[in-house]
């Protein structure tokens, strides 16, 4: 580990912005790093840590942690560890390891030299649990784990003493050491702190500090039988980085006085503090390692990176990008009252980023042939098409018309209602860049499915526009037949079907059916051929895309990220 330094004073803390880009005041987490900054605690040095547990792939809730903790320690001139806290091998892997990694540094964060495990310190960790048993703040309790929670007591009622409470300074210590020599089964003793059996807090009824559990671990192998529990390891894994602010989410409030009473009880040199923020929640989401894993191990999704995932691996694969994902961060803000933040507003900033970034592109999700009679066979021509209209310095592209293409097949109606003013028989429409069209005839197979729609042009209308200012409502986008590139679409809708998944007795039982549609005909431009994964763009009035992994040279695939239409831009514009 390397030693902590100090720091060159602060820069100002930027400003944060609401949605409307009105500046706000510091959140409540940042006063306190400005007042602490101000009055020289910790020396004026911020040190904050992401700390995940290795069991599972980061979600959306990590990107609010990570944000916070990466984005106060740029602010103030600080830094951030990456700090996996691994001290429970049975559910820990280094899969996962190498996930966190791929993912913290996705979202735009450097975590530098500064990688810590919590496995670093088992020896360290082992050596204050000494400590403690030699002031007597800690014993070796051989209560059954079914008889400590009948003595722990209630919320209304104290809890008892175990009978092995007061065992000696000396017994406690020799019940130790053969603990950690393996001298004894998993389960068989504990050690615990020595606080108070009728606290009103819980967590300071005596909480176990140790356990007994032959597990081989990720790093440490078999070098231990016995692992620390995370409300000891983790004040003390902050002290020995010298953390100077260990901000967490809410449920570990109650356990705040315990992470200082270990600081007090060792005399330890650093003394972080713990502040506890309001954790994300998002609408239709769920937001929790052992039910993403159990979407995963039930095969409710395609894997951890499965697109329709809240995971940072899945809305990567979908095709968010990391400014989208920080952008959303700041503007939800952190805050000391649990909410739910509804997923539009994430949609929101995705849609925001997309737009100005990605270029558009024709894409004919499910094809209807159309054959333009009065274009000549084997005839090619080149229009030029803009790629985006967002950002004029991205230019434009060749797209190549010739007499057969393929068109949505929702863009055609044999009988069409009122207000459709796309292609119908005797209609003029405008093929995006190309020409106006008149429907002419369809031509449908013995089982009358449409296997072609037959169109005239008007040769003058070239590039799109009406020689004689005549007026075309309609606009249409197409692929040439002859060039299109053969392609898989895949469509998501969200992964479940009620608000709040999580307040169902099984969320299982509410995973939209219709998350995931499968489009394997779909007809792309020639410019989509080899495009490498995760490469963003618009097709042209169908949503936001992404190429996907799973994608070769002769057929690739496409993720739709998001349609086009933004509900909570409509929330904003009428509230
Ligand atoms: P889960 O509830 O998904 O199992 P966890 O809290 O057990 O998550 P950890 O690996 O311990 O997962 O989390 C690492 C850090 O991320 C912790 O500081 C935790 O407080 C924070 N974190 C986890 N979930 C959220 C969330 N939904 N919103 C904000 N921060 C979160
Ligand atoms: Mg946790």
């Amino acid at each position: 580990m390397t030693e902590p330094t100090a720091t060159a004073p602060a820069p100002e803390p930027e400003k944060k912005l609401t949605l409307a880009g009105t500046p706000t005041s510091p959140d409540f987490i940042r006063e306190i790093v400005i007042e602490d900054q101000a009055s020289g605690k910790h020396g004026g040095r911020v040190v904050t840590r992401f700390p995940p547990e290795p069991n599972g792939y980061l979600h959306l809730g990590h990107a609010k942690s990570i944000c916070l903790n990466f984005g106060l320690a740029k602010e103030f001139g600080g830094r951030c560890h990456l700090r996996m806290d691994d001290t429970n091998p049975a559910k820990e892997e280094m899969e996962y390891i190498e996930a966190i990694h791929r993912d913290v540094a996705w979202l735009g964060f450097s975590w530098g030299e500064h990688e810590y495990y919590a496995s670093d310190y088992f020896e360290k960790l082992y050596q204050h649990a000494e400590t403690l048993i030699l002031r007597g703040l800690a014993y070796v309790d051989s209560l059954s784990a079914d008889e400590i929670r009948a003595h722990r007591g209630t919320l209304t009622a104290p809890g008892k003493n175990s009978p092995y409470r007061d065992r000696s300074i000396e017994e406690n210590l020799d019940l130790f050491r053969k603990m950690r020599a393996g001298e004894f089964p998993d389960g068989a003793h504990i050690l615990r702190a020595k606080i108070d059996m009728a606290s009103p807090n819980i967590t300071m009824r005596d909480p176990a500090l140790y356990r007994i559990r032959r597990h081989t671990h990720p790093r440490t192998g078999d070098a231990w039988c016995i692992y620390p529990m995370y409300d000891y390891a983790h004040p003390l894994s902050d002290e020995l980085e010298a953390v100077t602010h260990s901000v967490c989410t809410l449920e570990f409030e109650a356990h705040r006085p315990l992470y200082d009473w270990l600081l007090v009880s060792l005399d330890t040199p650093n003394r972080p503090q713990q502040i506890e923020f309001a954790r994300l929640n998002l609408t239709y989401t769920v937001l929790s390692k052992r039910r993403l894993l159990e979407l995963v191990n039930g095969k409710f999704v395609n894997g951890w990176d499965d697109p329709r995932m809240p995971t940072l691996s899945g809305v990567r694969r979908r095709g968010f990008t990391p400014e989208a994902i920080r952008a959303f961060c700041e503007r939800i803000g952190v805050a000391k009252r649990d909410s739910m933040v509804d997923v539009s507003l994430l949609e929101h900033a995705v849609r925001e980023d997309l737009n100005a970034r990605s270029p558009r592109v024709f894409g004919v999700l499910r094809p209807v042939k159309v054959v333009i009679e009065t274009y000549p066979e084997g005839e090619v021509e080149h229009f030029d098409a803009v790629n985006n209209p967002e950002d004029p310095s991205a230019g434009t592209r060749s797209v190549p018309f010739s007499r057969e293409l393929y068109i949505e097949a929702d863009d055609f109606r044999e009988d069409p209602p009122k207000k459709f003013f796309r292609l119908a028989p005797g209609r003029e429409v405008r093929l995006r860049y190309a020409y106006l069209v008149t429907c002419k005839e369809v031509v449908r197979d013995a089982e009358g499915n449409i296997v072609e729609i037959r169109c005239t042009h008007d040769p003058a209308s070239r590039g799109g526009n009406a020689p004689d200012g005549r007026r075309v409502q309609g606009t249409i986008h197409w692929v040439s037949a002859a060039h299109a590139v053969d392609a898989e679409v895949r469509l998501y809708d969200r992964l479940f079907s009620v608000e709040n998944p999580n307040a169902e007795e099984s969320y299982l039982d509410k995973l939209n059916p219709a998350s995931l549609e499968v489009l394997p005909h779909a007809k792309l431009e020639p410019s989509l051929a080899g495009k490498p994964a995760g490469w963003l763009c618009q097709f042209e009035r169908l949503g936001y895309f992404c190429a996907d992994p799973d994608g070769t040279p002769g057929k690739p695939v496409y993720n739709r990220t998001l349609t086009l239409k933004d509900s909570w831009a409509k929330i904003e514009a009428k509230g």
